[in-house]
């Protein structure tokens, strides 16, 4: 897994370019889609300062274009929920976490989605500043986080909680606690 790293000087272009062919050199190069059943995931960023991969349409030009010569189905996503409710994608109840996914499969196509980071976000909606935090304490929120694991369509992925200050086991139980039987 990977995140799309940054622009910086090189100007959009020219960067997305050298972001596909960096892409297509993990398969190329090494073999690896014979060698091995292995994905490569492309996580959604935040999207601060000239960061790629901030959202639905750039990811999927990503994917489209770094398949192109290669195999298909090679290329997954992990959707971040810090990341992307800093980038713009609303998860704060269950209507705005049904149109995110909704939003999602169109563009991308749902069977993209491998693997959720679950974290609440310190930073406002759309403010494109990646801070993580502990969940129900963020700008999601519990609501948010109730909407997001009882979502039918990440029923069967794996979360994995990057929040802050060693409280794995507390958030766990937060998550466990909101989560229905689905
Ligand atoms: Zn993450």
């Amino acid at each position: 897994m990977t995140h799309l790293g940054s622009a910086k000087d090189l100007g959009e272009k020219e960067a997305k370019e050298k972001l596909v062919t960096g892409l297509k050199k993990i398969f190329l190069q090494n073999d690896i889609e014979k060698k091995f059943n292995v994905k490569l995931l492309l996580e959604i960023t935040a999207g601060s300062g000239e960061i790629m991969g901030d959202n639905f349409e750039e990811i999927a030009c990503f994917i489209k274009k770094t398949e192109m010569g290669i195999s298909k189905n090679k290329i997954g996503v992990c959707f971040d929920t810090a990341h992307a409710f800093a980038s713009g994608y609303d998860l704060r109840n269950k209507k705005s976490v049904k149109k995110t996914f909704d939003d999602f499969d169109k563009i991308i196509g749902i069977e993209r989605l491998k693997l959720v980071h679950c974290n609440d976000s310190m930073s406002d909606f759309n403010s494109h500043i990646d801070r993580h935090e502990n969940i129900g304490y963020g700008k999601i929120g519990l609501k948010g986080f109730e909407a997001i694991v009882n979502e039918p369509r990440l029923k069967n992925l794996d979360f994995i909680l990057e929040t802050p200050n060693n409280k794995v086991g507390e958030n766990l139980r937060v998550l466990k606690k909101i989560r229905k039987n689905i």
